[in-house]
């Protein structure tokens, strides 16, 4: 099955629909949903350190028999964990538990309120001593990227936000695409539920006998953001891939546009304080 990539500012090669992990608990459950996930042909697992499963991640894809360069690893800072030295020695943590010895995209979890400058400029050195391949950002709006880039001169390769039908954060999306910012949409599907009962998605659904959530998925990814959608069971691994296939109409695109009532599940980015000291 064809998973296309998209290529970072640095020139850096990422699939466009990976493998997301929050909420899988360590050991056994998350070794086993990402042996799946690659053996159904997944190339980008995206962890945390805050998800607390890093060392089943980074065992599943030891185990899995690919080249570790055929995987395309993501994992995070924690809130926690800002500020220069902490954030070098919060790396350091993760690439242990991860059991590798560099990570593809290293991401700032959330902003929080005034550390995260210092913390860039950590991801930047980590960036230039090459044990990061692209650095980038989740949960960032406008004005935090703008201060990261006044103040280090460096814009990042990515922004990882929540993003679906419900919650389309036209601005953000807009802000990053005119500086070659990739997107990357968390909670693609809201975390399933209601949001795959919607009419205007069922009908489009059946229309191109596809599920509610292939439809959604490919909502996203027509638009140029990639997504990272998590299951544990291995029908929907293959459901949620198999979105190259097939394509939605301009009118199609523009009806999904229209349900967005700027909600989400997630919390405010400029509000979001939890574990920061
Ligand atoms: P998703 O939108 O990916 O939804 C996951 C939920 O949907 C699970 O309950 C899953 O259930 C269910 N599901 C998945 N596929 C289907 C399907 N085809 N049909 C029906 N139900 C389905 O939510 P997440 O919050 O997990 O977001 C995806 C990833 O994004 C995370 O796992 C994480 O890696 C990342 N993330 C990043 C954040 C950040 O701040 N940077 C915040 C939140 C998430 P089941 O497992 O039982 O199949």
């Amino acid at each position: 099955m064809e998973n296309k990539t998209i290529t970072l500012s640095n020139g850096v090669e990422m699939p466009m629909l990976g493998f997301g992990t929050y909420k899988i608990p360590d050991g056994l459950e998350v070794i086993d949903s990402v042996t799946n996930a690659i053996n159904v042909g997944y190339r980008l697992i995206d962890t945390a350190w805050f998800y607390n499963n890093e060392k089943g991640v980074g065992r599943a894809i030891k185990n899995s028999g690919m080249l570790r360069s055929d995987i395309f690893l993501t994992t995070k800072l924690w809130n926690s964990h800002h500020g220069y030295d902490i954030t070098l020695h919060a790396f350091d943590q993760s690439l242990k538990n991860l059991d590798t010895d560099y990570i593809d995209l290293y991401l700032i979890h959330w902003p929080g309120k005034d550390k995260f400058v210092d913390t860039w400029r950590a991801f930047i050195r980590l960036y230039e001593e090459g044990r990061v391949n692209a650095i980038g950002v989740c949960n960032f709006l406008d004005t935090h990227i703008q201060t990261l880039f006044d103040q280090t001169g460096m814009m990042p390769m990515l922004n990882q936000i929540e993003l679906h039908p419900w919650l389309w954060r036209q601005n953000t999306i807009e802000y990053c695409q005119a500086f070659n910012i990739a997107l990357q949409a968390w909670s693609p599907l809201m975390r399933a539920g209601k949001m795959l009962e919607v009419e205007t998605i069922v009908n489009i659904a059946k229309s191109h006998n596809k599920t509610p959530a292939q439809i959604i998925l490919r909502w996203e990814l027509q638009q140029g953001i990639s997504v990272i959608p998590k299951t544990t069971h291995i029908a929907r691994m293959k459901e949620n891939i198999n979105v190259f296939d097939f394509q939605l109409t301009t009118s199609e695109m523009q009806e999904i546009k229209t349900l967005n009532e700027s909600r989400g599940i997630g919390s405010d980015p400029y509000t979001m304080m939890l574990d920061f000291e």
